[in-house]
């Protein structure tokens, strides 16, 4: 069976473009190595696969790795032990980085920018380092909101581990090497309890701004081609005028593709401020297809086209030909806002010394133009609201508590893995008109199917997940009306032109 296995998994190689068939044999000899095999013979009807995205690997590697586990080759039969032992396989398949670096500068520089993207992005995830399978678990739906449609999703694809794994790790060393998931140090890297084996990524080196960044793509992708562009070096997230320079570097050299970075601060920014990252991607939000609803122009700036967006976050969207030009006015906003304080919409710079105020920048092609959305963000908090003033407020966490980073910013619900199964009792207990402050899961979501479930009338087995789906859009709307600095009330839009007017 494992030699079999072994044939399909090379055939699948060559099929997918990792391998060249003179790699066969060689190929098929590192393999028996990894098993501890010594011996092989061709099977008589060896597996042919013609489309390797169509080809299930995920069942491939399960039959492989349940040999491993049952010859004693993995430490423990678990699924952080089996990830890191299914990357080593692999990563046998894989070209060197010079190789996947040669062919990636060969397609931009003879067929452009798409051509090489949409090569590297197909090979990320026939080596497997996207785990296609996984991330077709996750939930997806599109909910019409006020403010468009809105994508939402309940993440699934990152596996949850199990104890014994949590127990290893924690008693693990803590490592310095890589210093951090987004460390060029990963590729290659073998992985161990606490670290994600990565023998089978791929780093594309991009020149922004005169230093070395990489270039690849998220293992978790929560949208077309969701990306990562990243530092060299190991440093700190900052907004600042070089940001906007690097952004713009990046969509210039990749104009089909949107980048965007975190905010600074803690509560309004990413996972990973310790390390220089932006994230960017093939695809189209909410925001972006959102229009501007208030145009402004700024003395000295009048060649800008400069506006508020119709979104509930407060977006200021600038828009010229002239990259540089944007860049000039972005640094005039940026200055300003860092130090604005107006009391009476409950905006302060700093409080004790530390500052709250940052933003949130998007940068784009249009046709012949460059856009740069900028997103004001403040990361104050009261007793009232200890997460977070401008962060979704307590009754609202019952969908969604964590940060509103970037994706969500731009109109991407990222939501936890535990809304899957408590949105299907939902539908369950609603059909049976069960009472839900009596179930311990549901309570929770009580207020909010309270007040959405008379607008429908008679709730089908039929409509039941579609009204919750929809609903659980129009929260995540609110979601973003709580992190938005300015209401989009009367006050709030007043406010908001004020610091317009300060500019
Ligand atoms: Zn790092």
């Amino acid at each position: 069976m494992i030699t079999e296995n072994i044939s399909t998994l090379v055939n699948y190689g060559i099929a997918a473009g990792l391998l060249d068939e003179a790699d066969r044999i060689y190929t098929i000899n590192r393999l028996l190595e990894l098993f501890g095999l010594d011996d092989y013979d061709e099977p008589q009807n060896p597996v042919v696969i013609t489309n390797a995205a169509d080809f299930d690997l995920e069942g491939l590697l399960k039959q492989m790795l349940d040999y491993a586990a049952e010859k004693g080759i993995l430490p423990d039969d678990s699924i952080v032990y089996r990830d890191l032992f299914d990357t080593k396989v692999m990563s046998l398949l894989l070209p060197r980085p010079s190789e996947v670096i040669s062919k990636f500068q060969k397609l931009y520089e003879e067929q452009g920018a798409k051509a090489a993207t949409d090569w590297y992005y197909t090979f990320s995830q026939n080596t497997d380092y996207i785990r296609r399978y996984r991330i077709a678990r996750d939930r997806k739906w599109k909910a019409d909101t006020e403010y468009g449609e809105m994508d939402i999703t309940i993440n699934l694809s990152k596996p949850e581990k199990d104890p014994k794994a949590i127990a290893a790790a924690k008693n693990a060393k803590q490592s310095g090497y890589p210093k951090c998931q987004l460390c060029m140090e990963n590729e290659g890297y073998a992985g161990r309890v606490n670290h994600p084996a990565r023998q089978n990524h791929r780093i594309i080196p991009v020149t922004i701004q005169g230093n070395q960044w990489g270039f690849q793509y998220s293992p978790y992708v929560y949208y077309n081609e969701h990306c990562i562009v990243f530092n060299s070096r190991h440093i700190p997230m900052k907004i600042e005028h070089d940001t906007y320079v690097k952004l713009f570097h990046f969509v210039e050299q990749f104009p089909h593709y949107f980048v965007g970075s975190n905010a600074d601060l803690p509560i309004v920014g990413g996972s990973i401020l310790s390390h220089d990252h932006f994230q960017g991607g093939n695809y189209e939000f909410a925001m972006a297809k959102a229009p501007v609803e208030k145009e402004f122009t700024v003395k000295g700036f009048e060649d800008i086209t400069a506006g508020i967006v119709k979104w509930p976050m407060s977006v200021i969207r600038l828009s010229h030909k002239d990259y540089n030009r944007i860049i000039e006015l972005a640094d005039v906003i940026l200055a300003k806002w860092r130090e604005y304080t107006d009391e009476a919409a409950f905006i302060f710079a700093e409080t004790d010394g530390e500052a709250h105020n940052t933003i949130t920048p998007i940068a784009r092609k249009r046709g012949e133009n460059y856009e740069l959305d900028l997103v004001l963000r403040n990361n104050i908090t009261t007793e009232e609201h200890p997460l977070g003033v401008y962060h979704p407020h307590a009754e609202l966490h019952h969908i969604k508590k964590e940060n509103i980073g970037l994706i969500e910013v731009m109109g991407l619900a990222v939501l936890p893995s535990r809304l899957k199964s408590e949105l299907e009792q939902l539908a369950e207990a609603i059909l049976a008109k069960e009472d839900l402050r009596k179930n311990e899961v549901l309570e929770k979501h009580a207020d909010w199917v309270e007040e959405f479930l008379p607008k429908y009338g008679h709730v089908t087995k039929d409509t039941v997940m579609e009204i919750i789906q929809k609903e659980v859009g129009i929260v995540f709307g609110k979601v973003l009306e709580h992190a938005g600095v300015y209401k989009r009330d009367e006050a709030g839009r007043a406010a908001f032109q004020r610091f317009i007017d300060g500019l």
